[in-house]
């Protein structure tokens, strides 16, 4: 049976775009960011977030920390 407060974080690649703050090089994030990948899918801004995201006990934390709702979360 599975928990209930399971957190679902379906995360969308695409090249040129940040996978959390949807962030482009042409609108960057308000103080300015930069790719933190080769494949430009991950900016300075929200690399913080998701190296917590990726630590199976990171995500509640992440969550929390981060202030995403559930629902952002389950839909981004
Ligand atoms: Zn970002
Ligand atoms: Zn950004």
């Amino acid at each position: 049976m599975p928990p209930r407060d399971t957190l679902v974080i379906t995360v969308r690649l695409k090249p040129g775009r940040c996978r959390w703050c949807g962030c482009t090089w042409n609108d960057p994030c308000p103080p300015g960011c930069a790719w933190t990948d080769g494949s430009q899918t991950l900016c300075t801004e929200c690399a913080a977030f998701d190296a917590l995201v990726r630590k199976a006990g990171g995500r509640r934390e992440a969550v929390e920390t981060f202030d995403i709702g559930r629902e952002t979360a389950e839909s981004a």
